[in-house]
């Protein structure tokens, strides 16, 4: 297991432009890209806060898991994402210790990470990615 840093805290938001405002304008960071990514229907926009990124994502479809989420429990923090080295090997060693896995093989993430999501049952309740630069 070689969890190196927080990569990003990602948070569910009802209206992308509205929200990057308050990150720019109150807290005076830069969004430095907005992406779309098609396979989770969300829309994602990056700051940067020393090492670690923001992510606000906001559904592109009403069937999305952002959308859901936001249904049930309103905008606010939807994960937290670790970097680590070796992804592939880190979901094998996590399952081994009984933590279930939404995603069993990493898939593709945002800004071409290689990404995979503990699901939150077994995390204490907090929906927990696992992140690896390529
Ligand atoms: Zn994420």
């Amino acid at each position: 297991m070689d969890i190196t840093h927080i990569e990003h805290i990602g948070i569910a938001v009802k209206n992308l432009d509205e929200s990057i405002k308050y990150y720019e304008n109150v807290l005076g960071l830069k969004c430095y890209a907005v992406e779309e990514v098609t396979d989770q229907k969300v829309k994602t926009a990056f700051f940067m806060v020393g090492q670690t990124k923001i992510e606000l994502l906001e559904s592109t479809s009403p069937e999305g898991p952002i959308a859901k989420f936001i249904e049930k429990k309103g905008e606010g923090i939807h994960h937290l994402a670790f970097a680590c080295n070796n992804l592939a090997d880190t979901l094998t060693e996590v399952e081994g210790k009984g933590i279930q896995l939404i995603d069993k093989t990493p898939r593709k993430g945002a800004e071409g990470l290689d990404i995979a999501f503990l699901h939150p049952k077994s995390t204490g309740g907090v929906l927990t990615e696992l992140c690896e630069h390529k």
